[in-house]
């Protein structure tokens, strides 16, 4: 009795699930995934070759096939958008994907969206989204350390759970997430700060969340502006300015630093310490700032804030202090800030305390 008791309840639910989804009562969100190459899209010449492989060889239907658990939790609607290492990323790609990341979420039907890319530069790409996307809709970012061919790949476990955190409306307005190794990180803080350990994944204040048995917990949310309260729309963006970053060491040398700034309409000086530029160079770059170059000063320490008129005199020389952001981050940051001209330094300056 108790055995056709089980199998009739069991049966009711799914009759019942059925037709509520029929009904459109219940339905699993929609999920666009949008594949670009990396290492997720990977494979090795054995299980052993953990990190020694081809990149940006599966497809993201081949991907997603083989990982049938996240089609359980959300429709699933793949398309291909690139297949390289990210490391081959330019201003044009992030305009591309970030276009057509925009154009999905637009879709009503759509609840989220995946984007699935090399680890190198996710940290760019999605910092890009989340000053650029106007949605509240969740967009998360994955990679992974591991090609899905490798033994204990995290391959499958991060899509899987980027599926899960961009199905689950938790997420939304959170702006756009980076999800790896159990973590849920904000595009603003998150770093790639080790080139093969799993655990590769880094935000100095903590990650956003966790993602547990498929489902987001968040303890946290980003104090800056993203997405819907920035300025920037990348549906209105067609190009980027040139902007480039400049790293200190002992003997960087003038010319190197005078040929970059007669290109460049902004320079991110990644210098030692808090930001500190040795005096040769910053003679270099207080004429590049007095001729309309934006230089920022950021710190190449990998943390921490740059005091602005600390130990240089910012005022005096024309030039931008980061807050926090990492080189990489202000380098994004700037491209945006110069979009809308040159001129105001001080507003310039005000978007790093901003974002
Ligand atoms: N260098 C490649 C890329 O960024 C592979 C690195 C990875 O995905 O982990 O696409």
């Amino acid at each position: 009795m108790s055995r056709f008791f089980c199998f009739s309840a069991r049966s009711c639910n799914t009759a019942a699930r059925a037709a509520s989804y029929i009904a459109g009562m219940k339905k699993k969100p929609i999920i666009v995934v949008l594949g670009t190459g990396g290492t997720i899209a990977g494979h090795g010449a054995s299980a052993a070759h953990v990190a020694a492989y081809t990149c940006s060889v599966l497809a993201i239907d081949e991907i997603m096939a083989a990982m049938p658990h996240a089609a359980s939790r959300a429709d699933l609607r793949m398309e291909q958008l690139l297949q390289i290492g990210s490391e081959n990323f330019r201003n044009e790609h992030l305009l591309m994907i970030g276009k057509r990341v925009s154009a999905a979420l637009e879709d009503v039907e759509v609840d989220g969206v995946v984007l699935t890319q090399g680890t190198d530069t996710i940290e760019e790409t999605a910092y890009f989204l989340h000053l650029t996307i106007k949605s509240e809709k969740p967009v998360v970012v994955v990679g992974s350390m591991r090609p899905p061919s490798a033994m204990s790949s995290d391959a499958a476990l991060n899509l899987y759970a980027a599926v899960c955190a961009a199905a689950h409306p938790s997420s939304r307005g959170k702006g756009v997430l980076v999800v790896a190794n159990d973590e849920i990180h904000t595009a603003r803080d998150v770093s790639k700060a080790s080139s093969f350990k799993l655990e590769a994944f880094h935000s100095p204040y903590g990650p956003l969340g966790y993602i547990v048995e498929g489902l987001p917990r968040y303890y946290r949310t980003v104090a800056r502006d993203h997405t819907l309260s920035a300025e920037w729309s990348v549906d209105q963006i067609e190009s980027l300015p040139r902007v480039d970053i400049i790293h200190a060491y002992g003997e960087l040398d003038e010319s190197v630093v005078e040929a970059i700034a007669s290109q460049a309409r902004g320079i991110v000086y990644a210098g030692t310490g808090n930001g500190s530029i040795a005096r040769r160079i910053a003679a270099v770059l207080a004429q590049a700032a007095q001729r309309g170059v934006q230089v920022a000063r950021a710190s190449r320490t990998g943390s921490g804030v740059v005091i602005r008129n600390g130990a240089q005199p910012d005022d005096e020389r024309g030039w931008l202090v980061v807050d926090d952001q990492s080189p990489y981050k202000a380098r994004v940051l700037l491209m945006l800030a110069l979009l809308g001209g040159i001129g105001d330094r001080a507003a310039l300056q005000a978007c790093f305390y901003r974002y």
